[in-house]
């Protein structure tokens, strides 16, 4: 079976050209989309995001900040921090790179940021908007998905979507999101406690994995035809790479490609449009600043 492959890299060049368009018209009213990226500690992973949200950030021109604060920094100074981006008209969006610290009470700090700069989606406002269908933002990872369905021309509705991995970031916002009118799918969550998880792969036209086990999802867990978006990153050794590393999903591609109908590869598949996903929420929360009168 010949199958389409959905680039996130395509995709989301397509949405940057719209992006690029919103961000001039913003310009013309004197306002440059401003982020602003919180650093705590020096977490190697932590910092190739870091690096790869200023990159883009430069090449869109919104103006972005990364705020490199050491690891033994209190609770109490990271929320002065987070008081001051509250109140910054600078900054129109901004979020707090994870993991923090084990000595912080992750949950305080995203409670802590206003709700209408949460470009991560991740503060409890947010994430109830999104499930009653009156979202602000949407949640990078889940919304990248949402976006490479629609303009892959990937029909929803009726569909059983199957998400394996319920985490806060990917697989219950996923499962939320199509779910929504609009999106229309029949959609079944699958976790680590699921009794047997190939039973449910199997069912699935549209199979969405975040589970973080590299080539977790081999073509006896699918059914021809399946549609498969592979959400997971994970770095393996390579030894006939230059790096001696070399990055793959949680879907063992080589082995399902002959029975899907269309696939997203890693990388260049969810890894690009999560952070184009991002971008499109700066953009959204500077144009909300002109809405609520601030800049
Ligand atoms: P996570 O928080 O570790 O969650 C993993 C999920 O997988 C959990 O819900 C876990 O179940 C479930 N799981 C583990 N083993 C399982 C099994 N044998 N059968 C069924 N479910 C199983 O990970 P995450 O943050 O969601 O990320 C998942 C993957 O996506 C990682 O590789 C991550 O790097 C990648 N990711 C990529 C992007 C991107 O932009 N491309 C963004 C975010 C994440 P329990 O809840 O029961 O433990």
């Amino acid at each position: 079976m010949s199958y389409l492959l959905i680039s996130g890299t395509d995709i989301s060049n397509q949405i940057y050209g719209e992006i690029r368009e919103r961000i001039a018209k913003l310009k013309e009213k004197g306002i440059i989309p401003g982020l602003a990226v919180v650093m705590v500690g020096d977490d190697p992973a932590s910092q190739v995001y870091v690096k790869s949200k200023e990159r883009k950030c430069k090449e869109l021109g919104i103006r972005s900040e990364t705020i490199y604060i050491s690891d033994n920094i209190t609770e109490e100074q990271l929320l002065a921090k987070i008081k001051y981006l509250n109140s910054d008209p600078m900054i129109h969006g901004y979020l707090i790179q994870l993991p923090l610290p084990d000595h912080m009470d992750t949950d305080r700090i995203i409670n802590a940021i206003d709700p209408k700069k949460d470009v991560d989606c991740f503060h409890p406002e947010n994430v109830g908007r999104m499930l009653v269908g009156d979202h602000i933002f949407y949640p990078a990872t889940p919304g990248g998905v949402r976006q490479m369905l629609l303009r892959s021309g990937i029909d929803t509705e009726g569909k059983h979507i199957v998400v394996v991995g319920r985490s806060n970031i990917v697989g219950k916002p996923m499962a939320a999101l199509m779910i929504q009118k609009g999106m229309d799918a029949t959609v079944t969550v699958v976790h680590s406690k699921s009794k047997d998880v190939s039973e449910f792969t199997r069912q699935a036209d549209i199979l969405v994995v975040a589970v973080g086990k590299p080539n977790f999802i081999k073509a006896d867990m699918i059914k021809e035809g399946a549609v498969i978006i592979d959400v997971g990153t994970n770095r393996i050794e390579d030894p006939t790479s230059p790096k001696g590393t070399r990055l793959v999903g949680d879907v063992d591609f080589e082995d399902v490609k002959d029975k899907v109908s269309a696939i997203s590869p890693v990388p260049g598949g969810v890894g690009p449009m999560t952070i184009c996903t991002l971008m499109d929420n700066v953009v959204r929360a500077a144009e909300l600043s002109i809405e609520s009168g601030s800049k």
